[in-house]
């Protein structure tokens, strides 16, 4: 049995732990033999095995004392490396951060920790979150495990490719414009980006605070919100984050069939085969039961040129805290505060992340303000007025969740006008802040696809059981790319 260990799915895992059939020990130990001879994935950034063991026996020593413990007790759950974990590396793939440990524990860490949870490595990711590919990571590119010249996609490539490597049963991404669901489409898996405000962001380094979402990444519905569950809490520590009385969810109807809206017009560039796949499921989910009706959702072209204003504008006030003073990279020969300020980040940052703090402060600068970041505020309004106007009439807003299947490495790194499409689906619920996930729905032919459901807000679970109804149906749950 030990030998598959890798291709069951977190609650599963649980349920075996509570049995008496597995230790947390064994099962971090295969894990860890498993990631040492898949190194060349480069899904975590740095993974310490006896941090993973030490947890994993504390697990196992509280079953053995007879304490009720909850599902997720003893299951390794890998962290992206922009969030916070006491004593472990904090680099965010950033040469800005090589060396920093952090000091505490984020929110998220926290719940995993109450919850039981072994905190699992760290995972590789884009350099701060920028880009949908991991090529922009300080610390070497992550492959897709369904075909490892292509891309899992990004920011959380590290995650994806963890997960369906079988690397670990769990994992967090971090979503701004589709980091989570993207890399979920690309390489088979459940992604969800909860409602803002669900999760707490406190120790998650700041990519573009009104966008951010933590979010859990998985191989099956029920994992994913299994992850969710335990991620979902108030947090003083993080004032966005809704208070005990705000987050009733938002269940499916029950006096009439769930409906599903498609946006036809929007389809028009996604790949045949894609777009073949997507038909495929709408044809699925009418034969189950659903009404899928097409909508309208005006505005939605403005979604990428908004995002690509608001987030860098964001990006450039966040990352000014990398000055090379108090922590950072510091340039070793300055000459004076300002040298020092100006060549600590020349050397901290890559091109990417240079790139989105020109961008951002010139779209911020005096005279231009308005004409840029208060242009893209009043269509991300109009974005959002549009949505919730979409989903008075539908449960959820359905479309392919990338318009294409994983590219090749390298293939789209000189265009990255190219690279930002790559989210032309996923960037609207950041922008009107509402949950969205992706669920695997088939291939192209060679390589994942995923669908994408946009709900209402505190819809998350709603959106699940939707989804679920797809998994259900075809053997597209706990897929396992290697052997
Ligand atoms: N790909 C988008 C970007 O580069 C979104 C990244 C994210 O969600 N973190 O900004």
């Amino acid at each position: 049995m030990s030998a598959d260990l890798h291709r069951l799915g977190a609650a599963e895992l649980g349920r075996r732990l509570a049995a008496g059939d597995l230790t947390a020990r064994a099962l971090a130990e295969h894990l860890l033999a498993r990631a040492a001879a898949h190194r060349d994935l480069g899904a975590f950034n740095s993974l310490d095995a006896d941090d993973t063991l030490r947890q994993a026996d504390a697990s196992d020593a509280r079953r053995r004392a007879g304490a009720a413990l909850g599902p997720l007790d003893g299951v390794p759950v890998a962290v992206k490396d922009n969030l916070a974990v006491r004593g472990q590396p904090l680099t965010c793939s950033s040469r800005m951060l090589a060396g920093f440990v952090s000091p505490y524990d984020s929110a998220v860490a926290d719940r995993l920790r109450a919850a039981g949870a072994v905190l699992h490595g760290r995972l590789n990711m884009d350099e701060f979150a920028m880009g949908s590919s991991t090529e922009t990571s300080a610390t070497g590119l992550a492959r897709n495990p369904w075909d490892p010249s292509r891309t899992p996609g990004g920011s959380s490539g590290g995650s994806a490719a963890c997960l369906a490597a079988g690397l670990a049963p769990l994992a967090l991404g971090t979503d701004t414009g589709g980091s989570i669901r993207q890399p979920a489409s690309h390489c088979g898996l459940v992604g969800l980006k909860p409602t803002y405000g669900l999760v707490s962001r406190f120790g998650l380094v700041a990519f573009a605070s009104s966008l951010d979402q933590v979010g859990p990444m998985a191989r099956s519905t029920e994992d994913c919100r299994l992850l969710l569950r335990a991620l979902a809490a108030p947090d003083a520590r993080d004032m966005t984050c809704l208070p005990a009385d705000a987050r009733a969810p938002r269940a499916l109807p029950s006096g009439r069939k769930p409906r599903l809206g498609v946006p036809r017009r929007l389809l028009e560039g996604v790949a045949p085969a894609v777009r073949a796949a997507f038909e495929t499921a709408m044809a699925f989910y009418r034969a189950d039961g659903c009404e899928v009706v097409d909508i309208e959702l005006p505005h939605s072209e403005l979604a990428v040129p908004a995002y690509y204003v608001l987030a860098p504008a964001e990006a450039s006030s966040n990352l000014a805290r990398y000055d090379g003073v108090r922590y950072g990279h510091r340039a070793a020969d300055a000459s004076g505060i300002e040298d020092l300020m100006s060549r600590s980040r020349a050397e901290g940052f890559g091109p990417e992340v240079k790139r989105r703090i020109l961008l951002g402060t010139f779209v911020l600068s005096a005279g231009f303000a308005d004409a840029y970041y208060g242009k893209a505020l009043r269509a991300r309004a109009l974005i959002r007025e549009a949505h919730l106007a979409a989903l008075a009439g539908v449960d959820a807003i359905a479309t392919p969740t990338v318009p294409t299947a994983a590219f090749r490495l390298g293939e789209k790194s000189a265009d990255p006008v190219q690279m930002y499409l790559e989210d032309l689906f996923t960037i609207p619920a950041n922008l009107a802040g509402l949950p969205a996930l992706s669920v695997p729905v088939g291939s192209d032919g060679a390589l994942p696809v995923g669908l994408h459901l946009v709900g209402a807000p505190l819809a998350e679970e709603a959106l699940l059981d939707l989804a679920a109804r797809f998994e259900r149906a075809h053997a597209l749950a706990h897929r396992v790319a290697l052997p």
